[in-house]
């Protein structure tokens, strides 16, 4: 098909691969350590493994409630109230999905009808706009500013109205790291009473949250919570994201809206999975209390590493990313981001993300990449090995 032909047939023209896939498959071409898509290079804890294999072999494998299994709503009710003391009804409120991308999905395909707006900060994660495409609506774009990105309530304030139906929040951030603070929830609530627009509340990064910060969560504003549709993922939390299970919370009569959807794209998610989660979390290891701080330490190990070389590190307050500017080193200076990824993977050896694929207009000449740093400190310590090395032969030439 030629270009026009694409344009005529595709519902979504002029969309490509996702990035995250994109920069894995070169990491893996050009044996590149892959500091790109974010997921851990080490193992999930091991009691979820041993509960795992527990489950294969008692006889977990038929299909399990459309909505998810009773144990695993029971402990996300649990987790909700000792984290965001809200109270949730595992049977009318909690949904399992298929990873937190089927709920994003989800979530829009039930809300937003043919002209519909939906409100969505850029930067943002690459799934939330061709969702609502597919769903027939328009997403309106506001940037994220300042050095922080954080959001602009004035121009959140008069981006929207009557014709908004929901408004699309992240926090922490990817790729960003930042977090929304109360205040601006609060605003929102507000905001969304006055236009009655819905919220969809990504939290997958929910306890990956630095420097003694917390995370609040949009549920925790009661004003919020009966338009709220919580996202949160056990892949980010539990570090094991092949593992595809993730969760919406929402209040019932927009969880019936929502299950009406999720029915029909995935109808359940993988059983094994969903007991292995709930086993592991009614035992309570502490593994969810240690997370802010096993990811801090890493987070501070990669800017021990990574300034050095010249890279000028956003504060990332949250998430396991860290995006990098790297406007004053001399070898990726005059490079897009776009390019200045490639170049990193292909020819450094360290893969990246460049952030102008989460803008649907990128600002001119930003010149910032996203590494995750959710690897063995080993793997971090060789990549910047890697990096100095390579940028020393290049000041040499
Ligand atoms: N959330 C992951 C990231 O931002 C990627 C998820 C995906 O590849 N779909 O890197």
């Amino acid at each position: 098909m030629n270009q026009s032909e694409t344009q005529d047939f595709s519902k979504l023209p002029s969309l490509g691969t996702t990035i995250f896939t994109v920069m894995s498959k070169m990491a893996q071409e050009f044996d590149a350590i892959n500091l790109s898509q974010g997921f851990p290079d080490f193992e999930p804890p091991e009691a979820l493994i041993e509960a795992f294999r527990y489950r294969l072999s008692a006889g977990h494998h038929q299909y399990p409630p459309m909505h998810g299994i009773p144990a695993l709503r029971t402990q996300i009710q649990k987790k909700v109230a000792r984290y965001h003391q809200v109270f949730v009804d595992p049977e009318t409120e909690v949904t399992i999905t298929s990873g937190a991308t089927e709920a994003i999905f989800v979530t829009v395909q039930a809300l937003v009808r043919q002209g519909d707006e939906v409100v969505i900060f850029d930067p943002a994660f690459d799934a939330y706009a061709p969702a609502v495409t597919l769903a027939g609506g328009t997403a309106k774009h506001l940037p994220l500013t300042g050095t922080q990105f954080e959001i602009d309530v004035d121009a959140l304030t008069r981006a929207v109205s009557p014709r908004t139906r929901l408004l699309i929040i992240n926090s922490p951030h990817n790729p960003c790291g930042g977090l929304i603070a109360q205040a601006v929830l609060e605003h929102i609530a507000d905001l969304a009473d006055k236009h009655d627009f819905y919220v969809l509340s990504d939290e997958v990064y929910e306890h990956m949250v630095f420097d003694g910060q917390r995370h609040v969560s949009a549920i925790e504003i009661p004003a919020l919570r009966k338009r709220t549709f919580m996202i949160s993922s056990f892949g980010k939390t539990l570090h094991a994201t092949g593992w595809k299970v993730a969760y919406c919370v929402a209040p019932p009569t927009l969880t019936v809206e929502f299950r009406k959807i999720h029915q029909f794209v995935t109808f359940t998610t993988h059983t094994p999975c969903q007991w292995a989660i709930a086993d592991f979390l009614a035992k309570d290891g502490g593994h969810v209390e240690a997370l802010p701080a096993f990811y801090e330490k890493k987070r501070d190990l990669f800017k021990a590493l990574f300034e050095p070389l010249g890279f000028q590190l956003t504060l990332s307050q949250g998430t396991y990313f860290q995006l990098a500017n790297y406007s004053a080193i001399p070898a990726l200076r005059g490079l897009t981001d776009k390019d200045c990824a490639n170049t990193l993977t292909q020819k450094f050896g360290v893969a990246a993300i460049p952030i102008s694929v989460f803008y649907d207009r990128p600002p001119q000449d930003q010149r910032l990449i996203r590494f995750c740093f959710a690897k063995d400190d080993e793997t971090l310590r060789q990549a910047a090995r890697r990096l100095e090395t390579r940028l020393n032969e290049r000041r040499k030439l």
